[in-house]
């Protein structure tokens, strides 16, 4: 049970990575980063250094991505998302252990010094100081910790950033490239602390299941956002009638709106830093952007979940083409979901009825409205079986990785 916790929680965040349908649209920064995907080895940084030698292979390649996270983030925190998301600067503390819930053997620390740490004598290029620790208040506070997440106090407070490592039990693993990724992610989350009136994930399993209409027209926004996110459309065309379509579907059934904004706020943003720190660090991204098949279960969890991540970040990327500014990041802290800053910034001429009738005779002719409702239907969603809170009920988003 707490295993299945573990993927749920490590997926949940994770970047997905089934189809290479994007190709970074940013310079890579070197010709060897440029193929760095999620599933790529890291090969750790080679210094002639006995103590980093002596280290364990995965400790070289934690310490290896944090490098890469740290250099990312000095050079390009406000592209990333501003200058107060530094993941770089968080005191974390990671620990070493057989599985994710076992006792760490030791743990490695930076940004902070954790009881009983000493500091290891590292090459001055690594660029950071490292701890490491096998206190054993430490260790067990990593081991109850789960995967990762602050050290919780009971007044409330926090402490340092825990993660557990090791080998092959966990998409925290530092052995591919994701690992860097689902850190970043993740601290975002932390982040998120600063937006105004956020609210707790949605229940995916109770996302509503009807009308075919809405689901057939998420499936023409995806396709929309996905075609303006590699240019091959006007981002402000597509982002207009992306909104309007959204407003189609609220009005089709009221209770999406709810469950979009706050999903498409929480992961949708988080998915957008995460790429953008791949897109900095000279690596590439690609996520699925479409569901895995037309079976039931398939549709119902990229409907319900998966969507969310991909059009969010994307939306995210058409805003900042069409606005030509960071600032609906503030919006954002403020509040705002991306749809509340598309309606704001591209309904202001032509009235919403308009842009709705539009967008609607473009879902029909260009992206097959149609076909897309004969999916749905045959998917008979009201009549898919889902066990309502059961982690392991959400399958698509641990396939992520493969
Ligand atoms: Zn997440």
């Amino acid at each position: 049970m707490k295993k299945i916790l573990v993927v749920a929680l490590a997926v949940a965040l994770v970047t997905g990575a089934a189809s290479p349908t994007f190709a970074a649209p940013v310079a890579a920064v070197s010709q060897q980063k440029d193929s760095i995907g999620v599933d790529t080895k890291v090969e750790p940084l080679k210094f002639g250094s006995k103590a980093w030698n002596k280290l364990p292979m995965e400790d070289r390649q934690l310490l290896t991505q944090l490098k890469t996270v740290k250099e990312t983030f000095e050079k390009h925190a406000r592209a990333i998302w501003s200058d107060n998301f530094r993941p770089d600067r968080t005191p974390m503390i990671f620990g070493n252990a057989p599985d994710v819930f076992e006792l760490p053997t030791h743990a490695l620390a930076i940004n902070v010094k954790p009881a009983g740490g000493v500091k290891l004598d590292l090459p001055k290029e690594l660029g950071f100081e490292v701890y490491r620790t096998v206190d054993e208040g430490v260790l067990e506070k990593i081991k109850s910790n789960g995967p990762f997440g602050f050290e919780w106090h009971e007044d409330g407070t926090t402490g340092p950033w825990l993660l557990s490592y090791g080998t092959g039990h966990s998409v925290t693993d530092p052995d591919t490239w994701i690992a860097s990724r689902i850190h970043v992610h993740e601290l975002f989350h932390s982040h998120q602390a600063v937006f105004k009136n956020l609210r707790e994930h949605m229940e995916q399993g109770k996302y509503p299941r009807g009308p075919v209409e809405a689901h057939a027209l998420s499936l023409v926004q995806d396709e929309l956002l996905a075609k303006a996110d590699t240019g091959q459309i006007d981002a402000r065309d597509a982002l207009t009638k992306w909104a309007a379509l959204q407003e189609k579907r609220f009005a089709l059934n009221p209770k999406l709106k709810d469950f979009d904004q706050t999903e498409e706020i929480l992961e949708g943003s988080a998915r957008y830093v995460e790429d953008e720190f791949v897109k900095a660090a000279g690596q590439t991204h690609n996520h699925a952007t479409k569901p895995d098949s037309d079976k039931p279960i398939d549709l119902f969890w990229w409907l319900a979940g998966n969507r969310h991540y991909q059009y969010g970040a994307a939306a995210g990327r058409l805003l900042d083409k069409v606005t030509r500014s960071q600032d609906w990041r503030a919006e954002m802290e403020n509040g705002k979901s991306f749809f509340d800053i598309a309606r704001a910034e591209l309904f202001k001429d032509t009235s919403i009825d308009v842009c709705v009738r539009t967008a609607m005779i473009a879902a029909q002719r260009e992206y097959d409205l149609e076909s897309k409702k004969a999916m749905i239907e045959r998917a008979d969603l009201p009549s898919l079986d889902i066990p309502i809170g059961d982690e392991a009920s959400r399958p698509m988003r641990f396939s992520q990785r493969s």
